[in-house]
């Protein structure tokens, strides 16, 4: 299949309005759709929406493309990330790419989903941690929601696991999952509850890993570095589940750690993010 074919079928399906109405509110005006620019502050508005032409245009800030680029520029995406939201919001179906034309970044983001699926079997053969996470709260199925997950206290588990998956040291290291010493690379993540973070389009960039048996010494709390696919300051925990009840209420609730959030999720809270 070409590449490009599934990104015309999507945009047969999705009209621009319907894509940037669900974002800001767009109101008639003859043709088109006018609104207050999403990119630029302004009180009388000058963004607007042609549906005949499939694009916007603000005259004050010169902001200017299609759903793709709408979604770019609003979620904060690369094309990639722009074109899963929008393929699932279309109901089109992506081919994998094939792993030997995969880009530095696509690499990172499969490592990161790999090191997801090792974290979660950890924990669903570890039941003294899954008991204690019922006994903070949790339900089974938001653990399996957020990809809750466990590191095992040892050196390079994870390390040989994604060397048997094919990742070289330097994809392993590139995505901040190991350490590297004069002996070689350990596990950065060790004996922690594994919180993956996403992207507003639901790829997992990053972890926090929150200490199990505090031994005295190590933080309580360990964050990915920033890496080419996390920036720390950019980015929300919980922003990709919350987004769309935050549309729907036109607020958000922030709060701080990744356990306030999962557990306002898990009550209903869907507009809730954490910092
Ligand atoms: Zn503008």
């Amino acid at each position: 299949m070409m590449i490009n074919s599934p990104v015309q079928q999507i945009k047969e399906r999705l009209s621009i309005e319907e894509i940037v109405s669900s974002y800001i509110k767009l109101e008639k005006a003859g043709a088109n759709f006018k609104a207050r620019c999403p990119f630029h502050n302004e009180k009388t508005p000058s963004f607007f929406v042609s549906p005949d032409r499939a694009s916007y245009y603000c005259f004050g800030c010169g902001a200017k493309g299609d759903i793709f680029s709408f979604i770019e520029e609003f979620e904060g995406l690369d094309f990639k990330g722009a074109l899963k939201i929008l393929a699932e919001r279309a109901g089109i179906p992506l081919v994998q790419y094939s792993k030997e034309k995969e880009g530095e970044k696509e690499k990172l983001y499969r490592a990161m989903e790999e090191a997801t699926k090792f974290f979660e079997k950890n924990l669903a053969e570890n039941k003294k941690i899954l008991e204690y996470l019922k006994s903070r709260g949790l339900e089974e199925k938001t653990i399996g929601d957020f990809k809750i997950g466990f590191s095992l206290l040892d050196w390079r588990t994870l390390f040989e696991y994604l060397k048997s998956k094919g990742f070289s040291d330097k994809e392993i290291e590139l995505a901040g999952l190991v350490k590297k010493t004069e002996k070689g690379f350990y596990d950065r993540f060790r004996g922690r509850i594994m919180f993956p973070i996403s992207d507003s389009s639901g790829r997992i960039i990053a972890f926090s890993g929150r200490i199990f048996e505090d031994d005295g010494k190590s933080a309580k709390y360990l964050n990915s570095p920033d890496t080419p696919i996390f920036s720390k300051s950019a980015v929300l925990y919980g922003l990709d589940k919350a987004k769309e009840s935050i549309r729907k209420n036109n607020f958000s609730i922030l709060v701080e750690g990744q356990m306030d959030l999962i557990l306002s999720h898990q009550a209903g809270f869907r507009n809730t993010v954490a910092i």
